[in-house]
């Protein structure tokens, strides 16, 4: 059995991903990272090929498929351009489906559609500027009005895709994290809320730039002043927050795993065809026995998180959360391992590989966001040692 294309359908996506690569994506990638933008045109024709709303039911323009499914495109897309792998995540999984398998129908059959065509791009805003591996901290707030309105105050940071161009135009829809009271455990209570474009009091702060990597994402701070949000914007119930992460987040780490083996894929690649290429002292350098070190090294450590990831992603259902342990574990483990083999690639391609023109030094930039963005490696290695502790028969299964 194919682990990474297990259908007929998941080998006919990742085709025709490839193909759109080839001729839209990595033409364009070198030029959005250096000038530090993003191509919106690119994310909104990703609509057309009815790839915005992956998850997504078909009724509302979706196209319904799995977490493998999800996986795929993610590696396709970041061995070409990982900053616009990032921005397409940040609308398809932290959006669409959170809004897929979290929201009321009406809320569905309204913005799923705007969604899944690109008319709308979207975010999702958790962390802030004292925030972020501590979500139960967060400070902005939601009070609920007599009119049942809600007005939220507060500041989000980081956000990708939260402003989509320099003019500081915000995202059309964000899911937003606000604090609307103490649960019986006095622990803050977290409601979810649908904030659009036009909304009295959602502006962007900044899009914040020089950043080391993702260059081609954008990334900005929101802010929510007596922002004025409909009674119906309220996703589920209040305090639901948590179920919404729970679930979301699993298949946001699987994804971010999936972008670090497209890193890890053409990093590999491209050391390859180097070592081949390039000649020392009368012989090809794959000859030598410190250059072999570097491949193959990175081979093993590139197979293994490919089985992870895609055991993983066979596993997972996207209605439920429950994997936990192993979306943790894989992030944790392939995000570092392709930040070691894109460093691999460049030591391997020496001064070649630390010029734009030869990719290696891109993937490397844009691999370290990955040990930070979705759970630090840190937060990883808190929740798999929790995890163990409270289900220590998984060790024999
Ligand atoms: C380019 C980019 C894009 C992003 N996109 C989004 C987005 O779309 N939406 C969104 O909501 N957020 C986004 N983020 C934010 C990202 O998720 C956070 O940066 C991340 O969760 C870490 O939070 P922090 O930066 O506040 O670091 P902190 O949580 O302050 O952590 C600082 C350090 O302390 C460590 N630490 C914290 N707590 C513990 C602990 N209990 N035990 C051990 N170590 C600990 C951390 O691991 C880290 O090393 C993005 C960030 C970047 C840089």
């Amino acid at each position: 059995m194919d682990i990474a294309n297990p259908s007929d359908e998941h080998l006919m996506l990742r085709e025709m991903i490839r193909d759109f690569v080839i001729e839209q994506v990595e033409p364009q990638a070198l030029k959005h990272d250096r000038d530090e933008k993003f191509n919106l045109d690119l994310l909104r024709s990703m609509g057309e090929m009815g790839l915005l709303g992956l998850t997504a039911s078909e009724e509302f323009g979706g196209a319904g498929l799995d977490a493998i499914a999800c996986v795929i495109i993610h590696e396709e897309l970041a061995a070409s351009d990982p900053g616009f792998a990032l921005a397409y995540l940040a609308h398809s999984m932290l959006f669409v489906n959170n809004l897929e398998q979290n929201g009321n129908h009406e809320q569905r059959s309204r913005i799923l559609p705007n969604m899944c065509s690109g008319e709308w791009i979207g975010a999702m805003a958790m962390s802030e500027p004292d925030v972020g591996t501590d979500v139960l901290g967060l400070s902005t707030t939601a009070k609920k009005l007599d009119n049942g309105s809600w007005v939220i105050n507060g500041r989000k940071m980081w956000i990708t895709n939260g402003c989509i161009d320099d003019k500081g135009t915000p995202a059309d829809v964000v899911w937003v994290y606000a604090k609307t009271g103490v649960n019986e455990k006095n622990k803050a209570e977290i409601s979810t809320f649908l904030v659009e474009k036009g909304m009295d009091g959602y502006t962007v702060g900044q899009k914040i730039v020089d950043k080391t990597g993702m260059r081609a994402s954008n990334t900005a701070e929101l802010v929510f002043e007596d922002c004025i949000v409909p009674g119906e914007n309220l996703v589920g119930e209040v305090g639901d927050s948590l179920i919404h992460m729970m679930k979301n987040l699993e298949l946001e780490r699987l994804t971010l795993a999936a972008m670090s083996l497209g890193i890890a894929r053409r990093s590999l690649d491209e050391m390859n065809r180097y070592a081949t290429e390039r000649g020392a002292f009368g012989r090809s350098i794959r000859d030598f026995g410190q250059i072999q070190r570097y491949i193959g090294e990175s081979w093993a450590k590139y197979r293994a998180m490919r089985s992870y990831i895609y055991d993983t992603a066979s596993n997972m259902g996207l209605n439920n959360s429950g994997h936990r342990l192993d979306s943790d574990g894989v992030k944790l483990f392939a995000t570092t391992a392709a930040k070691e083999i894109a460093d691999a690639a460049i030591q391997v391609m020496g001064g070649y590989g630390y010029v734009a023109e030869y990719v290696v030094e891109r993937l490397w930039r844009d691999s370290k966001l990955l040990e930070i963005g979705g759970g630090t490696i840190e937060s990883h290695q808190k929740n798999i040692t929790r995890d163990l502790a409270k289900n220590p028969d998984v060790l024999n299964d």
